[in-house]
């Protein structure tokens, strides 16, 4: 019996939408499993075969557990902000709520076709006010919350306690020092910055050959005023949750490795002939005694004090030509080592002797403290460096019956491997690790060091702040207010959702500012004293709406709170989460910030959002390409003697994996 697609199909489903045969009611006394698919951003193209590959992995799971007499919650909706649309309406004029509008109703067309048995009166839509209106309460709790270290957890900002040497100060001390702790923060911060999409990109935007995720174009460096969220003082949390999570090892590594935790040193270098120490940060405080030279970067604030008189034209020089190298084109260690010597020296702790303090770009402020002290018998950068400008090099590993030991020894050759300690002793200074394993001479290093207040162990993670503003039109507005006299406000719970203008025109404003502040009266405001302000023109990155949206499915439609509590509790957390891989450090690792934060505010109940992820596997086939890197369509080729050829050109073809 032939199966008649075309008859049978929309007869059932649409059986299925009048009956809401997959509604899913909130039905506490049954067992529960919430199993969530990635929500798709709705383009233009539609649907895409990676689409319905996870979705019909869930699906099969949500028929099956359902059949188990679970209440299963499978639920569907749009991250909806983001750039095409964005770009549409520059281009049209089309405000970029249609294109979107559009775009998720033949999605949900596509979907309902292919019979998946969502329940639909859950949908959400990122860019819609009644769901945007609650990410911007979120940033209200990020804005009013605070990490207190002791505790571990996130605090209001009301139970922040100010040392009285801040009081004294005045009222202008203390709310920076609040402002100082709060999770989300307003200030000047060196961006990644992308010229083709006039917007500024998050560290994990920017790949590692420095181009834009999005678009493939080369970032640049630019000063901006600027939203962050102090993601790392979560660090410790984020890596602590992962190790009670059924996630696939290759997520989980990716995390780990973003969050770059390290266990060091911080240590104190006296710099000669001025009243400072330049603090270095090491995870190899045993290697001490073979560190002949510090280098700090040229963004470093004391590198002025630092150089001395007759070494001030060069060193400017060098500054200013580093201000315009990428980060990763000062550390790429194929590159040709550059620097500049200050003229100064510093003391050596563990021997007292001085060694010659430079400037270069492979040092980056970002990362540590802006300082390193360089041991060039152990590592090949600083080996390079050391013999490009003749700077002494001793060996302190001995790598014993290793060829070209003769050479290590004399500190022709670098050693990067473990070794025996020699030349790491100082009468001096009573400190002895020769003869000593890796982990014994750091442990007496930490020790001597932190006996004479010289330094101290340290835990250092890679992780930065995360950089939460974009000069976008299509995102949600911040929902705050710069006052003229410099005080920075936000909106009360009443006032949200704050709405985006109609605009006329999507380009950006002056000087890269967003479009909104080409919306004069959305943007100026006064308030019942007269005093003016402006509203913010940033709006959100695409991954805000994202951050939380699970949280929305378990209650919708609520109006008067993010969701309901009991029904939270009944809900969370999601059993199974599928998905791409390609997400492992950016939706997953922010939202799992967003919650951490929610759970130690009360909000939610689950301390992790996600307990299982899976990630789908990406659908491959064969594509055809010309000599010039044209597609051609597969009913235009043919194969002969396992080559294949164009029909109609006879040209021979590339068959490549896309
Ligand atoms: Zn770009």
């Amino acid at each position: 019996m032939e199966y008649n697609f075309a008859k049978i199909e929309p007869r059932w489903q649409k059986y299925w939408e009048e009956n809401k045969t997959f509604k899913t009611p909130d039905d506490f006394s049954k067992p529960k499993y919430y199993i969530l698919d990635m929500f798709p951003y709705p383009s233009g193209a539609g649907l895409h075969v990676g689409h319905p590959e996870g979705y019909t992995a869930t699906d099969i799971m949500s028929r099956y557990k359902r059949m188990k007499g679970f209440n299963v919650l499978h639920p569907m909706g749009y991250d909806a902000f983001g750039l095409p649309a964005e770009q549409y309406a520059m281009q049209t004029g089309t405000h970029p709520a249609i294109t979107t509008n559009k775009n998720c109703d033949n999605f949900r067309r596509q979907i309902k076709a292919i019979g998946l048995s969502y329940d639909w009166d859950r949908e959400i839509n990122t860019t819609d006010p009644h769901y945007f209106k609650w990410t911007q309460w979120i940033f209200k709790q990020l804005y009013n919350t605070w990490f207190d270290k002791e505790q571990q957890k996130g605090r209001p900002i009301s139970e922040l306690p100010i040392p009285d040497e801040i009081k004294k100060e005045g009222d202008e001390a203390v709310k920076n020092y609040i402002s100082e702790k709060r999770l989300a923060y307003y200030d000047n911060a060196q961006v990644w910055w992308c010229d083709s999409c006039k917007t500024v990109c998050a560290n994990e935007e920017v790949l590692t050959d420095g181009s834009h995720e999005k678009c493939g174009h080369q970032v640049v460096r630019k000063n901006l005023k600027q939203w962050l969220l102090r993601i790392p003082h979560y660090a410790e949390r984020l890596l602590q949750g992962l190790d009670g999570l059924d996630w696939p090892a290759g997520v989980i590594d990716m995390q780990k490795n973003w969050i770059g935790k390290s266990t060091g040193a911080e240590i104190d270098f006296q710099v000669e002939g001025l009243n400072k120490n330049l603090r270095v940060y090491t995870t190899r405080p045993d290697t001490l005694f073979g560190a002949t030279y510090m280098v700090i970067a040229p963004e470093h604030e004391l590198a002025e004090e630092i150089t001395i008189q007759e070494k001030k034209a060069e060193v400017e020089k060098y500054i200013k030509a580093a201000a315009l190298k990428s980060d990763l084109d000062r550390t790429d260690l194929a590159k040709e080592k550059t620097g500049v010597f200050t003229g100064r020296y510093a003391i050596n702790p563990v021997n007292n002797q001085p060694i010659p303090i430079w400037i270069a770009d492979y040092v980056l402020m970002g990362y540590g403290t802006g300082a390193i002290m360089a041991v060039p018998a152990h590592d090949t950068r600083d080996f390079e460096f050391a013999k490009e400008f003749d700077i002494p090099i001793i060996c302190i590993l001995d790598p014993k019956d290793v060829e070209g030991r003769e050479e290590i020894l004399a500190g022709d050759k670098c050693w990067t491997e473990d070794g025996e300690y020699i030349n790491s002793a100082s009468e001096e200074t009573r400190l002895n690790i020769n003869g000593l394993n890796k982990e014994a001479g750091i442990k007496k290093t930490i020790e001597w060091l932190e006996e004479r207040g010289l330094g101290k162990a340290t835990v250092n993670f890679k992780m930065r702040d995360w950089l939460f503003s974009r000069q976008r039109y299509w995102g949600e507005p911040f929902p705050v207010i710069h006052w003229e006299d410099g005080e920075v406000s936000l909106l009360d719970d009443e006032e949200l959702p704050l709405l985006l203008p109609e605009l006329e025109k999507y380009s950006p404003g002056d000087s890269g500012e967003s479009p909104l502040a080409n919306a004069k009266e959305w943007l100026h405001v006064t308030d019942k004293n007269g005093r003016k302000g402006r509203r913010e023109t940033n709006t959100m990155p695409q991954w805000a709406g994202s951050c939380w949206y699970y949280l929305r499915y378990i209650d919708p439609l609520n109006d008067e709170r993010i969701f309901d509590p009991e029904k939270e509790k009944y809900w969370m957390p999601v059993d199974l989460y599928i998905g791409g891989a390609e997400h492992a450090v950016l939706h997953l690792l922010y939202s799992r910030f967003w919650h951490k934060v929610l759970f130690d505010l009360g909000i939610v109940s689950t301390d992790e959002p996600f307990q299982k992820l899976y990630n789908q596997g990406m659908i491959l086939a064969f594509a055809y390409e010309t000599a010039t890197g044209a597609k051609v369509s597969s009913d235009l080729v043919e194969e002969r003697d396992g080559k294949y050829f164009h029909t109609e050109t006879g040209e021979e073809l590339k068959q490549i994996v896309a």
